[in-house]
């Protein structure tokens, strides 16, 4: 239930600075000359800035909460920007084991509103802002991606109020968010880096993304969540890199729960079989497909790569674990 607004006049603050339709076409703008963040990094660790496009992998996992493996989210490096793909549980410990900046990012990309792709917003959201951003952080996702940020805001108020007005000194307005709700298309596209959202099938979502990033040196796709989809194939087609989403296909059979009957179906309309992953790379050709999000339901990252060559890809395959490099 939402606060109503004469109980916390905070609320009406950070809801307005949160979002809102100025912010977003501002935005648009603001992105291309968007400076470099003041990227502070934990612990002081070195972060390469040099000019060769990074994938790191934060969180290779599902909604199991694996302790080897946090939710899904990925960053993308180049230069002194960090894109930040995804925001699993878990995220921002992930960006600082990467030793990457932990006071902001220069674009968050989302591909779909799943909690396990959302659970670690409001933290890059307020860990963000408490080590030391003072920007509004840019996020940039499918519809609905305005409404769950208005709601962050307005369930952490409390918190914002007593940083700010308190003994912390928190800086005032550092938590502010520009959300810009995004479809298929060149989202970003600035000083030799380019995002393109790619519409990709994920069941009853009425929009999830993929995103292809194209950079002087390398281009990579992230598939996001996606049931087998001819748009994200297309982008696919002979990239350096291709993170994809995977379950294992001998291991398909209904759930002994109410309506675990659903499952094969959900597993079919929502997402990609290791057969069928196979073949889809078999066609399109990356130079090395990464496995991540595997949904094992108790088979073995074997059984899914035996999966992916029974599809027909014979090229390289990689199973993510958190903080790999590609
Ligand atoms: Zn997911
Ligand atoms: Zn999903």
């Amino acid at each position: 239930m939402r606060h109503k607004p004469q109980e916390s006049p905070t609320v009406l603050r950070a809801a307005r600075v949160g979002v809102g339709t100025g912010l977003c076409i501002a935005f648009a703008s603001a992105l291309l000359a968007a400076p470099a963040n003041a990227q502070r990094l934990f612990g002081g660790a070195a972060f390469d800035t040099s000019a060769v496009t990074r994938l790191i992998v934060l969180g290779s996992g599902t909604p199991v909460p694996d302790p080897e493996r946090a939710g899904p989210a990925y960053a993308v490096t180049h230069g002194r920007r960090v894109f930040l793909f995804d925001a699993g549980a878990g995220v921002m410990r992930r960006v600082a084991a990467a030793k990457l900046p932990i006071d902001g990012f220069t674009a968050v990309f989302l591909t779909h509103l799943h909690s396990d792709h959302t659970l670690g917003l409001p933290d890059v959201i307020h860990t963000t802002w408490v080590m030391g951003r003072s920007t509004p952080l840019r996020v940039l996702g499918p519809r609905g991606t305005a409404a769950m940020v208005d709601h962050i805001q307005a369930a952490w108020a409390e918190d914002i109020e007593i940083r700010t007005e308190g003994t912390e000194r928190g800086r005032r307005g550092g938590h502010r968010v520009s959300v810009r709700e995004i479809g298929a298309g060149v989202v970003y596209d600035s000083a030799g880096i380019r995002i393109t959202a790619i519409p990709v099938t994920h069941g009853s979502w009425p929009v999830a993304l993929g995103f292809r990033i194209d950079a002087p040196d390398r281009s990579i796709v992230l598939g996001g969540d996606a049931a087998p989809s001819p748009a994200l194939e297309a982008a696919a087609r002979d990239v350096d890199v291709l993170v994809h989403e995977v379950y294992a296909s001998t291991r398909v059979a209904p759930e002994k729960r109410p309506g675990g009957e659903l499952w094969p179906q959900y597993l079919r309309e929502f997402h990609t079989s290791d057969e069928e992953l196979g073949a889809i790379a078999a066609r399109a050709q990356p130079k090395t497909l990464v496995l991540s999000h595997v949904l094992r339901m108790g088979g073995t990252m074997d059984e899914v790569v035996a999966g992916i060559r029974r599809g027909g890809f014979r090229g390289t395959v990689v199973v993510a674990k958190d903080l790999d490099r590609y």
